[in-house]
């Protein structure tokens, strides 16, 4: 992505300029969990200037062409310095840094690593997350008391993760001392993974199973995993049996996620399951309000309006939007107002729920594109000149439209919902490596799209 970034900003910018901003930045490391991006600039000033001007650019840019959402971190020099020049203070004052006091009390904040803008304060709340939001606060405020554990489900960019890191931001305000532990579920596994290599087994069990608050983000990850299922079984009892409390996010139910072990499926039954659902136009206007008196962003409520009409589903694609409106007005140097928005949105590479679409039509384009019939998208032949069409056009529905699992199944000929879960998780992961399907997939997309 940073050579592609490069090569835009060359063509973006006049050569003294490239020169002077781009030329000597570079990206040095990308961490995972927090989404941080650590750019090495060569100046104060560079680093200045790039954190007035040309953050929100990489952003942007870093959504539209990877869906990579980052969190740009500048230093200077960080590439030469050493070690002890890494840890020297943050500095950000528009709030682009991300990091936790250092001198926070106890050794679980000290490793916690929470979005510092993920709060209660900076949540929306809307029809769609207004139980979600409301389990939240009840368990951050009483922890292990009712609602455990608590388990907040639905699609992406909804704000499951910025709920639960709130609820680890509302427990360490109220209790300083409070043992947060955040992961995202890859990272649970991977510390398993590792203790196992190091023999470092008592270290990572202290910290999972003697926190006061567990955060598992994206816990649909440890679908088919079952060696991470059963030490996860064992951190969940011990938590649960000493009334700390557990909180876990995921695209969908725990008997949706594939191979998930029916001890855990039922356990996560246990306390509450609560599912956020895309936001109103009313909830989205407010967000993005939100959003931009944070940034001290001026912007008219017809131009506010215009930007949530556009984004109908996912919060994130609908801040990437604002950013990119912002990003169209710095450079252009020129206010924000309701054109300067619609022609940065022009080519708007977001991804959006077509609600209208009807899954009748999917099937008939998913059928003439791949030459077969409706009919046989809908019967139960096993041969894969229809099983692939049948499968793509399952996973299609779900991607395009909001209609259930168990809805789509029906619709394809009184299938289970596990069916087509299934096949959802079979083109999507076999897109990755297939190109000819990707690009299938992706001509249907179009053509659906219009
Ligand atoms: P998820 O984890 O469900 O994919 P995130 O929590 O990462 O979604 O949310 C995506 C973005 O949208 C984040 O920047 C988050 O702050 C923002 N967001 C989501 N819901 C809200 C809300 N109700 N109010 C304000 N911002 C929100
Ligand atoms: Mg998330």
């Amino acid at each position: 992505f940073w050579q592609y970034f490069n090569d835009e900003m060359q063509k973006r910018y006049s050569e003294v300029a490239y020169n002077a901003w781009f030329k000597n930045t570079r990206a040095i490391t990308f961490n995972r969990d927090t989404n941080e991006l650590l750019i090495s600039v060569e100046t104060p000033v560079s680093k200045g200037y790039w954190e007035k001007n040309l953050a929100s650019v990489l952003i942007q840019e870093a959504y539209a062409y990877a869906s990579l959402e980052i969190v740009p971190v500048f230093k200077v020099n960080a590439a030469e310095s050493g070690t002890a020049k890494m840890i020297a203070p943050e500095q950000n004052d528009d709030g682009i840094v991300i990091q936790r006091s250092v001198q926070t009390p106890n050794e679980f904040a000290r490793d916690l690593k929470l979005n510092s803008k993920y709060t209660f304060d900076t949540f929306v709340q809307g029809e769609g997350n207004k139980l979600a939001a409301g389990a939240a606060l009840a368990v951050a405020d009483n922890p292990g008391s009712f609602y455990n554990p608590l388990f907040i489900f639905g699609g992406v960019g909804l704000g499951k993760t910025h709920l639960m890191q709130a609820i680890g931001h509302q427990m360490l305000a109220n209790d300083p001392a409070a043992k947060v532990v955040y992961i995202q579920s890859e990272t649970f596994v991977n510390d398993f993974i590792n203790s196992i290599k190091n023999k470092t087994q008592d270290k990572f069990r202290h910290k999972y199973r003697e926190c006061d608050l567990l955060l598992v983000d994206d816990i649909q990850f440890f679908a088919s995993k079952e060696g991470i299922q059963e030490e996860f079984f064992h951190t969940f009892e011990t938590l649960y049996n000493d009334q700390k409390q557990i909180v876990m996010t995921s695209d969908r139910l725990p008997n949706e996620i594939p191979s998930l072990s029916e001890r855990l499926v039922s356990r996560f039954a246990w306390g509450l399951q609560v599912e956020i659902t895309p936001p109103d136009l009313e909830t989205r206007i407010a967000i993005l309000r939100k959003k931009a008196d944070g940034e001290r962003l001026e912007i008219d409520d017809q131009t506010l309006d215009y930007i949530a009409s556009q984004i109908d589903t996912n919060i994130r694609n609908l801040e990437g939007a604002l950013v990119k409106v912002q990003a169209h007005a710095t450079i252009k140097r020129e206010d924000i107002n309701i054109d300067l928005a619609k022609e940065a949105l022009r080519n708007l590479r977001i991804v959006q729920k077509n609600r209208g679409l009807e899954i009748s039509k999917i099937q008939e384009v998913v059928a003439n594109y791949f030459q077969t019939s409706v009919n046989e998208l809908k019967g139960k032949k096993r041969v894969k000149s229809i099983v692939v069409p049948r499968q793509v056009a399952m996973y299609l529905t779900r991607e395009l439209t909001d209609f259930s699992l168990p809805k789509i199944g029906q619709e394809f000929g009184g299938k289970d919902h596990t069916t087509v879960m299934h096949a959802y998780d079979k083109i999507q992961k076999a897109i990755q490596t297939d190109v000819e399907l990707k690009g299938s997939v992706a001509d249907l997309r179009q053509m659906l799209d219009r």
